[in-house]
């Protein structure tokens, strides 16, 4: 499975780990994209993306 970024696509293999953690869960890997958007991944996976900030309402 190839990760790419969500805004443009870029491969995150290429991108240097900014910043690595370790947790309960596993490997916490921040990277920064090309293009600004920030990266988390876990254990290579990535996160799921930001939450819209309203969300959508139901049909009536
Ligand atoms: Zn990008």
């Amino acid at each position: 499975m190839t990760t790419t970024c969500s805004a443009c696509g870029w491969p995150l293999h290429e991108l240097p780990a900014t910043s690595t953690h370790h947790t309960s869960q596993g490997l916490l890997h921040y990277r920064r994209c090309v293009c600004g958007t920030w990266q988390v991944l876990l254990d290579d996976h990535p996160l799921a993306a930001p939450t819209p900030a309203t969300p959508p309402s139901p049909a009536p």
